[in-house]
């Protein structure tokens, strides 16, 4: 049995439970977009009129999450069901969130959310869609639009203009040309809503195999000036990131290595002041800026030496390094001989020999009289690059080279 099949199995079993005490229970939302487009949901989300305490009542464990919208988490089989009380939302003064939210009926539950086609609902009982938003009819035309008028529903919540393009990328669609001319007049509003909830889309837009068209529905609504005040648009650059994201091989990538491909084209210094601006975690920041700081390396590789070549290998993002070295080279240049001499190269090296233990420590130096501070650090580096340089061999050798060196 797969894994998502038991992730319905849980959710069904949650809603039949609902059912049993005389709750309206129905799926809602993605998991019911993705059933009928025959993809596999991510996660499956059901809708009751149940209160949240009457959902603690029936599934004493639930949680609460998001105590403001009235959802609980439903644990069943390890997995997790959100359990949501059908509800308006009331009106929204912050751009992001409803200042405050009321229980309602169904159709109103259907009416708060996004787009018709994440606005639909389905009994798996019954297995019978229920669609108070014309949800179906945009399924299958492959359209994403508000629902109700897209202003307005972009004014509410900014990040749905983000969201909008998500979906129309990954799901192949296009977005309703009313709904994509409200994006392109409220574009700057994206930067009201925070830093790390635009990341948050944009990470799920770049990773996408759809990331090609996921950046040019960007590019095309505004949005792309808008997602961080120190990455402004730059028609040329944003038509080579494009480029770059068409040549990606993985179905899903690293987000080290999308990010490192779309900030290709900008200094370091400023693809480092974008991450930051992005709010990336330190250690996507220390991962992107490597691969971006290491490549002009690579570009030249004659001047690489075994060293050098090793000390880049053992990196963790190495793998990624390369990735972008071809998507640059293809994109520009359609030349590969560059990557091609580097794999011949490193496929050479076998991996015991790429961060061998040296053969010299700081112990070792100490013992030989050394003090430690810079002049003992600069001669292990070098008895070390010798090492890696297979220019030694021993720890005899290492001696020696280091003895010499603290002659001179
Ligand atoms: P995914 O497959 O990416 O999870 P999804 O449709 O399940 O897609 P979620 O973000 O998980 O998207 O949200 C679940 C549902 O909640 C959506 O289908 C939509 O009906 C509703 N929703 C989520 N975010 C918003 C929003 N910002 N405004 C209105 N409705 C929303
Ligand atoms: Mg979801």
């Amino acid at each position: 049995m797969t894994k998502q099949r038991d992730a319905q199995e849980a959710a069904l079993d949650t809603l039949k439970k609902l059912r049993a005490q005389g709750h309206i229970a129905l799926l809602a939302g993605g998991c019911v977009r993705d059933r009928l487009l025959g993809r596999a949901p991510k996660d499956y989300d059901v809708v009751t009129d149940a209160t949240p305490a009457r959902v603690k009542e029936v599934f004493p464990r639930a949680r609460h999450v998001g105590v403001q919208f009235g959802v609980m988490l439903v644990r069943r089989w390890g997995f997790e069901i959100e359990v949501a009380t059908f509800r308006s939302d009331g009106p929204y003064s912050d751009g992001r969130h409803p200042d405050e939210i009321r229980f309602g009926s169904a159709e109103e539950d259907a009416r708060r959310r996004d787009f018709t086609i994440n606005g639909l609902f389905f009994d798996p009982i019954e297995e019978t869609v229920i669609d108070y938003v014309d949800g179906r009819s945009d399924l299958s035309a492959g359209v994403v639009r508000t629902i109700g008028a897209p202003e307005l529903r972009f004014a509410e919540d900014h990040l749905r203009m983000l969201r909008a393009v998500r979906f129309a990328a990954r799901l192949g669609f296009d977005i309703e040309r009313g709904t994509f001319e409200a994006i392109a007049g409220l574009a700057d509003r994206l930067r009201s809503v925070s830093t790390e909830r635009v990341w948050m889309e944009l990470e799920m837009i770049l990773v996408d195999a759809s990331r090609v068209r996921g950046w040019s529905l960007l590019v095309e609504t505004g949005l792309r000036g808008h997602l961080a005040e120190v990455w402004p648009a730059d028609e040329a650059d944003d038509r080579r990131v494009c480029d770059r994201l068409g040549v990606l091989r993985a179905e899903r990538v690293e987000p080290a290595l999308a990010l490192a491909v779309a900030l290709k084209g900008r200094t370091l210094e400023a693809a480092r002041k974008i991450c930051r601006g992005l709010r990336l975690s330190n250690r996507l920041i220390k991962t992107v800026v490597w691969i971006l700081q290491s490549l002009p390396a690579l570009q030249r590789d004659d001047a690489l030496d075994l060293a050098d070549l090793k000390m880049l290998m053992a990196a963790d993002a190495w793998d990624l390094l390369m990735e972008l070295l071809r998507c640059d080279l293809t994109a520009s240049r359609g030349d590969l001989a560059i990557h091609q001499r580097l794999e011949a190269r490193s496929a050479t090296i076998p991996p015991e020999k790429v961060a061998p233990s040296p053969f010299l420590t700081g112990d070792d130096l100490g013992a030989m009289g050394l003090t430690p501070g810079p002049r003992l650090g600069k001669i292990l580096d070098a008895v070390y690059r010798a090492q890696l340089n297979e220019t030694i061999s021993s720890k005899r050798d290492a001696r020696k080279l280091a003895e010499t060196m603290l002659s001179e």
